[in-house]
């Protein structure tokens, strides 16, 4: 097809041209003495992403999955005890692969939609007065409904139970796109890929730890080879990998700190919220409603569309892919046929979202939605036009 295709999904997201270039290089010798710089450029450079000045961050080839696995099995003992909320697919993996690592997972179902419920999650912890739960899992930006939690009103929970779990928080779809805090909000270890707001291709994990995360690396006991931090740190410390890093990755993800931080994180956050109210402009427009239950938790990196009763998602996202050229996110899940997801984060812009969102209106014409053409990207433009 002629023209350009809109990769509209909430990950992998457009790279920017500037960041195709940059990790269009030749391969370096990773021991050299000048790699170094580089390592040591990314590794100073990302907790300013997410407002670490307590603990450090490491970097694997890896994807956003196997950070799950990091955090866990550097900080936790085999067979400890964990809280989590279930909200959505991303939720449940997070849980599925903390019981694949043989932890214990005391879950809090949520309704898909709805935020983590800060209430329920501050009753289990001060109900376990002998302090057997040893880490709350929470994903920040759940992707399957398009919900954010709030993060810091989890930390002030826990802190109100007095309780001294580590905080582990999944910001894959958060981090270098909303803001995030991870010292202002106790976070112990923040998981984020290289797919998403860093606009890079997948294949490398980014994990933050805190000072009180990293001093259990040392003494669990937890068996780990590939992801553990010890060789980590160490190598680290001297600039380098202690197996042969994701070189061209490394370069682009080096790029898109420079890009991220020279805009500054408080603007990308801006950025996100102004690109998202225009997205759930168009979707009121439309007569339909977001996965998301209420509008102060709805996501500002992408929106989950709820489809009429008795019409399949999928069929609007084959028609938006094969005749309009734009790729929109599948319903995972229990939500599978019943939402497609709107990605709206990462290197992306008002006229770029214009075009995806025409293209969805006529995918759900042509699927038999009763909507009038034009009427989400009028409203979007508006929100657009007028915000500053
Ligand atoms: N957590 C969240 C919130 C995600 O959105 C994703 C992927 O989309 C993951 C975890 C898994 O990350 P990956 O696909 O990079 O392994």
């Amino acid at each position: 097809m002629a023209g350009r295709h809109f990769l509209q999904i909430p990950g992998p997201t457009p790279i920017p041209d500037r960041l195709l270039r940059a990790m269009h290089r030749a391969s370096e010798d990773h021991r050299s003495s000048a790699f170094p710089t580089l390592t040591r450029s990314i590794l100073s450079r990302l907790p300013h992403v997410v407002h670490q000045t307590n603990g450090e961050h490491f970097v694997f080839p890896s994807s956003g999955t196997g950070m799950w696995e990091a955090a866990l099995v550097n900080t936790q003992q085999p067979g400890a005890r964990l809280l989590a909320v279930r909200f959505g697919q991303f939720s449940h993996l997070f849980i599925q692969t903390a019981r694949n690592l043989g932890y214990h997972v005391d879950v809090i179902e949520t309704p898909w939609g709805e935020s983590a419920p800060v209430d329920q999650i501050e009753a289990a912890l001060a109900a376990d007065t002998a302090h057997e739960i040893q880490g709350v899992l929470l994903v920040h930006n759940e992707t399957a409904t398009g919900v954010t939690n709030d993060v810091g009103a989890v930390r002030a929970a826990m802190d109100r139970a007095k309780h001294p779990a580590l905080l582990y928080i999944d910001g894959v779809s958060s981090i270098a796109s909303l803001d995030f805090q991870f010292d202002a909000w106790g976070v112990d270890c923040s998981i984020a890929g290289s797919q998403k707001g860093f606009m890079l291709p997948a294949g490398l994990g980014i994990l933050g730890m805190s000072e009180k995360a990293l001093a259990r690396v040392a003494t669990v006991t937890t068996p780990r080879s590939y992801f553990d931090l010890r060789p980590m740190r160490d190598q680290n410390a001297r600039g380098y990998f202690p197996y042969t890093p994701a070189l061209s990755l490394l370069f682009g993800l080096d790029d898109a700190l420079t890009m991220l931080l020279d805009e500054g994180m408080d603007a990308v956050a801006a950025r996100h919220r102004r690109m998202a109210v225009g997205v759930r402009a168009a979707v009121k427009a439309w007569g339909l409603h977001e996965c998301a239950k209420r509008p102060e938790i709805a996501s500002n990196t992408l929106t989950a569309v709820v489809m009429p009763e008795g019409q399949d998602a999928s069929r609007v996202i084959d028609i938006a892919f094969k005749r309009y050229d734009v790729s929109l996110g599948a319903g995972l899940g229990e939500l599978a046929g019943k939402v497609f997801r709107i990605g709206h984060l990462g290197d992306t812009n008002a006229l770029t979202l214009a075009g995806a969102l025409s293209g969805v209106e006529m995918a759900l014409v042509d699927a038999g939605v009763p909507i009038t053409l034009g009427a989400g990207v009028g409203a979007a433009l508006q929100t657009w036009r007028v915000a500053p």
